[in-house]
């Protein structure tokens, strides 16, 4: 989706005035383009006949530039389908709140609820979550487990006591989480290959039996065409007040949020992007409509290296920026921050104009890191401190302690000198010069 469209939008950028006939053309692409990102027929019919018609209209006719001006509408109108502002969880005003997933098998809800969990726990709540697919024989486990990793309790009905009842398991899970103290419930429920009226029933029973604050429909990105249909058995069969895309890291590019979004009204709370706990994020209309467009995440990437920076090393490096004394331990501390980060590549499917980058991403080599930690721990502290010192005879002694090569090391330390560059580019507020990166 996202090459394609940038390739319009460049299209549109060469000219200046626009005709209707260019307009066509333009609102042709952005068809051809939702549909290829699996967007479903009548959202996209939609979306378009929106856009044409403003993009006639006098707001772009009286643009200083009208093709910046189209861009603008596309943009307003994906984040406007996607639900406008950030929506975030609500809490009950009487604690506990209950939480309530739904959806299809293997969607991601028993993932979703450990990381939730261990969200929330992070955030000073003692979620709850409760077992309530008795469906698989081994959900209960896997619920198990995941509520370990993140920390949290589980109510699990015991085996052999006669509790085979998933409304009965969720409601006393609520009433436990009552007597214990529990301020946030999550209720993991069954789902099945496909949409069937036994699940709905029960899904919806569990809501009637533990009225939740708040009913999650946690939906598979990748699920393509059949996001529509889905979505709306499960709106008319129990209904939900958010939605959760999970699986995001895939090749997914939001077609399945326009097009849920679009059909339900409802708004997309969260978006779940991988296997481990901590790969949740809130969902931001607006992100994901610069994301569609290929104006990249900037801010979710700025985010993620904030929390993966913790907070005093990121003042630390602030501090030795302002006084320009930042060496190559310091060089070396930020690679392995940005180890902590997680996958280079997930980084840089997130920076603008990468699409096209795609090739370059899949040969990233990661243990580049570790061969860069191997030269630089091959220094003396006072090389580190002062790479002035390195000249030939320290670069080769070094090339021969770290088992690399005198130009490994020049390279480094070349590498080092534009990091060091960048970093005092930033320190003044302004944005570094990264190669197709263009301004934010
Ligand atoms: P459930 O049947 O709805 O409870 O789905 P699960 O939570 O068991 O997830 C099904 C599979 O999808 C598991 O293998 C998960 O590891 C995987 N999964 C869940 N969420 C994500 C995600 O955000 N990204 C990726 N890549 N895999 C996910
Ligand atoms: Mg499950």
């Amino acid at each position: 989706l996202s090459d394609r469209l940038t390739e319009t939008f460049r299209n549109l950028r060469t000219k200046g005035k626009l005709t209707p006939a260019d307009v066509d053309g333009t609102v042709r692409e952005i068809r051809r383009a939702l549909l290829d990102a699996d967007v479903a027929l009548p959202v996209v019919k939609d979306f378009t006949a929106s856009v044409r018609e403003r993009a006639l209209g006098d707001e772009v006719n009286k643009a200083l530039n009208p093709a910046q001006q189209v861009v603008q509408i596309v943009n307003e109108e994906l984040v406007g389908i996607l639900g406008g502002q950030q929506r975030r969880l609500q809490f009950a005003k009487n604690p506990p709140t209950v939480i309530m997933l739904a959806g299809l098998q293997g969607s991601g809800k028993t993932t979703f609820a450990g990381k939730l969990a261990k969200q929330l726990e992070k955030e000073g709540h003692t979620p709850l979550l409760v077992a309530a697919d008795l469906q698989r024989p081994n959900a209960v486990n896997q619920l198990q487990v995941v509520a370990q990793q993140a920390g949290a309790t589980i109510f699990a009905p015991e085996p052999g006591n006669g509790v085979g009842d998933p409304v009965k398991v969720a409601k006393a899970g609520v009433e436990h989480a009552r007597r214990q103290q529990h301020d946030v419930v999550i209720i993991d429920t069954a789902g099945r290959l496909g949409v069937d009226a036994e699940l709905m029933k029960q899904a919806s029973n569990i809501r009637k039996a533990t009225d939740p604050d708040e009913v999650l429909f946690v939906i598979d990105a990748m699920i393509g065409q059949d996001a529509v249909n889905t979505a709306k058995a499960f709106q008319e069969g129990v209904d939900f007040t958010g939605v959760v895309l999970s699986k995001l890291d895939g090749d997914a590019r939001g077609g399945a949020a326009l097009s849920v979004a679009s059909v339900t009204g409802r708004p997309i709370i969260y978006a779940s992007t991988g296997e481990g706990l901590d790969d949740l994020e809130p969902f931001h209309p607006d992100r994901m409509a610069s994301r569609i467009l290929d104006l990249g995440d900037i801010l979710t990437l700025i985010e993620q290296a904030q929390s993966a920076f913790d907070e005093e090393e990121a003042m630390k490096v602030a501090e030795k920026l302002a006084t320009s004394t930042f060496t190559l331990e310091d060089f070396l501390e930020q690679m392995q921050q940005m180890k902590k980060m997680g996958s280079m590549k997930k980084m840089l499917g997130m920076l603008p104009g990468m699409g096209s980058m795609k090739q370059q991403m899949e040969n990233f080599d990661e243990r580049e890191i570790d061969r860069t930690e191997a030269i630089i721990r091959s220094m003396t502290i006072a090389e580190r401190r002062n790479p002035k010192l390195l000249n030939g005879s320290r670069r080769l002694r070094i090339a021969r302690g770290s088992g690399m090569t005198v130009t490994d090391v020049n390279s480094l330390v070349q590498r080092f000198d534009q990091a060091a560059k960048m970093m005092k580019t930033m320190a003044r507020g302004g944005v570094p010069n990264i190669p197709g990166m263009g301004p934010v």
